[in-house]
């Protein structure tokens, strides 16, 4: 092991209002689970209107955005993030195109979703927006702890 480490790679990864609704989350978290990432944060959640807004700000000039903000309102969502060796471009890759009839079947949208407007799940799509997204929906940080089948799971 290094003398210094840098702390692992995190993505914010949250099931959608229509993904908790349909059952979802399970499935979901079991994906994550089974491909070695660790859960540092998890939270049932209703979205408090300035979060949405602020975590898809970016797309605030798009025709879709006052739908999309709705959208993430009109349920609870269930907040994760997960840490590990590139987990934000592979969590890309499970969770498939923001398209769902685009998305391959294997990957969770493509799997569980036929409309862009219901995609069931986000995940960021950067290492930095993986920190940004952390600390927007977890104020009070994460959870920091030892996972013992690590040694199992690394070279
Ligand atoms: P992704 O979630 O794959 O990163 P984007 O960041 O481009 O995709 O968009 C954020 C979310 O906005 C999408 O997951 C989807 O819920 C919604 N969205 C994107 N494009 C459209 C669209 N054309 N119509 C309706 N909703 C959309
Ligand atoms: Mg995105």
């Amino acid at each position: 092991t290094a003398a210094v480490s840098v702390r692992a790679e995190i993505s914010y990864i949250m099931v959608k209002p229509d993904g908790v609704q349909r059952g979802l989350v399970g499935d979901i978290i079991s994906r994550f689970e089974r491909k070695g990432y660790k859960l540092t944060g998890l939270k049932l959640y209703q979205t408090p209107r300035e979060v949405a807004e602020e975590h898809y700000k970016d797309l605030s000039a798009k025709p879709f955005y006052k739908d999309l903000v709705n959208y993430i309102l009109s349920g609870p969502v269930v907040c994760m993030v997960w840490e590990g060796k590139g987990v934000v471009a592979t969590a890309r890759k499970m969770i498939g195109a923001t398209n769902p009839l685009a998305s391959e079947p294997g990957t969770i949208r493509g799997d569980f979703a036929i409309e862009v407007g219901r995609n069931v799940i986000h995940g960021s799509d950067s290492p930095e927006n993986g920190e940004r997204e952390a600390a927007l929906w977890f104020k009070d940080g994460l959870v920091a702890w030892d996972q013992t089948m690590t040694p199992w799971l690394k070279e």
